[in-house]
């Protein structure tokens, strides 16, 4: 078998959502499973809605989620250019050896006739389909048209009673009839390709051997078949991977929440939780385990365990790979992830006092604690604010004894600046007064935070330092009321 090789093109018409960077991944994962080579091309021949700035974002959302490819509009290769709109002297000419082999003919149609023909069609409640009209002039009716001003759109000339099928990698046989399409065009009349002629010749040009995309390509499938037969290009293999579904089970969409991958890379997801959740939608390896590195699942991707039922994205369930990854890294890369996000709050400036050892304190305290990186915001004001106690705390801080644990605590206040200390400490004065534990640490933590709630004490404490910590337990002491 030829060295495998796939690609994804995405049309630089807005950011790349979740269903695109899935058939990314999947291209990705087939490509590196099998060996083979992945190329990126842009689709940009929707000239009004394709943007060089969406074809930015599209490409550092790819690169942000793990991807790297062979070939591409970026990185060049022996294909190139890789962006449709570079392209168009390639389509011209296979669109004039369609026409001089008698496969296509120029459509004068104005995009008003059409529409009449189309409203027609519905009136007779009829699936709208091109009356083949320009099929059968003369060349003498052709020149006139031309010389009347009409610039003609390229129309191919659907084969009659075909039947095209495909052997869909994911969808097994899938089978279409000709008759079911009516002429379509290849080329409009301002010299730009359709998407259907582009594609084809593209990814035969390219060498592509598996076309993996979204199933909403699926109804394109039988136009493209008839171009790869016209053109005598082997067609590659096929595999229409299942839409992604809401958890209303509709189809994803705005209504959803976010959907594209800025989005989450902005809310603070990672990257490899987003890597091992995207690979799940649709994908499903041998056995239970959900939590699968990069590594693994590159090893284990194959299209045969690629489902055919939607996926349906849960956002819980990201939200737990989130946090599970979040768990996994060490103090040092959750730091530099949690960089831009400490940044956009009030206390970046507090942060960037704190010394290297405070801050591997703050990363051990936060960890456990976030969902998104973007929880963080919740979270530092606990080590920055002194709020006065809130009602839950109050009610806390209005116990009998409370004045003695505080007391307890600040005569044993460590003097090395350690978590372990802090908690010795605690634990100590648990002892000391015969209490239990929690009628030890609420007291304190409200007293010195302010809040029932909150990231683990001792850690808290070994941020502030002694001489904060102090400072907190003084203050508490001056307010209490007995
Ligand atoms: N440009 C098309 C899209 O973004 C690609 C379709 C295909 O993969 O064939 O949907």
């Amino acid at each position: 078998m030829s060295k495998v090789r796939v690609r994804f093109a995405p049309s630089p018409t807005g950011p790349l959502h979740i269903g695109g960077a899935r058939s990314a991944l999947f291209n990705y994962l087939f490509a590196v499973h099998e060996g083979g080579e992945l190329v990126v091309r842009i689709e940009d021949t929707d000239l009004d809605r394709s943007k060089r700035e969406y074809e930015e974002e599209i490409l550092a959302s790819l690169r942000w989620l793990g991807l790297s490819w062979q070939e591409g509009v970026d990185v060049g290769g022996p294909h190139a250019p890789y962006r449709q709109t570079e392209r168009l002297a390639i389509y011209q000419e296979y669109a004039r050896e369609l026409l001089d082999r008698g496969l296509a003919y120029p459509c004068f149609c104005t995009e008003e006739e059409l529409e009449a023909e189309r409203q027609a069609a519905a009136a007779k409640g009829e699936m709208p389909r091109y009356s083949g009209k320009c099929r059968y002039l003369t060349d003498e009716e052709r020149q006139a048209l031309i010389d009347s001003g009409r610039t003609p759109a390229i129309r191919f000339k659907v084969p009659e009673n075909q039947v095209y099928v495909v052997h869909d990698l994911v969808r097994g046989q899938v089978v279409f009839e000709s008759d079911n399409t009516g002429d379509f065009i290849i080329m409009k009349s301002d010299g730009i390709p359709t998407y259907n002629f582009a594609v084809v010749i593209d990814d035969a040009l390219m060498g592509i051997t598996h076309v993996i995309r979204a199933e909403e390509h699926l109804p394109n499938t039988p136009r493209q078949l008839m171009l790869y037969e016209a053109l005598r290009f082997k067609r590659p293999e096929f595999a229409h991977i299942s839409l992604i579904l809401g958890e209303d089970r509709q189809k994803m969409s705005k209504r959803h929440g976010a959907t594209s991958l800025i989005q989450y890379r902005e809310m603070g997801y990672l990257p490899q939780a987003l890597f091992n959740f995207l690979a799940l939608l649709g994908w499903s390896p041998e056995g239970e385990e959900e939590i699968l590195d990069r590594r693994q699942i590159e090893a284990s991707f194959t299209l045969d365990r690629v489902s055919r039922s939607p996926a349906v994205f849960d956002l819980d369930k990201l939200n737990w790979m989130n946090q599970q990854y979040i768990k996994k890294l060490d103090n040092q890369e959750l730091s530099e992830r949690l960089e831009p996000f400490i940044a956009a709050t009030p206390y970046a400036g507090q942060v960037a006092q704190l010394t290297p050892q405070q801050r591997e304190w703050l990363m051990e305290a936060v960890r456990e604690r976030m969902v998104c990186l973007k929880d963080i915001e919740n979270l530092l004001p606990v080590f920055f604010d002194q709020p006065d106690p809130d009602e839950e705390a109050r009610a806390v801080l209005s116990q009998p004894g409370v004045r003695q644990v505080l007391e307890a605590i600040q005569a044993k206040l460590p003097l090395k600046e350690d978590p372990e200390e802090y908690r010795q400490c605690i634990r100590a004065t648990v002892k000391e007064l015969k209490l239990k534990a929690k009628d030890v640490f609420m007291p304190v933590r409200c007293a010195l935070t302010g809040l029932v709630h909150g990231p683990d004490l001792h850690l808290i404490m070994a941020v502030w330092g002694r001489q904060e910590t102090a400072r907190r337990l003084e203050k508490a002491l001056a307010g209490l009321k007995e």
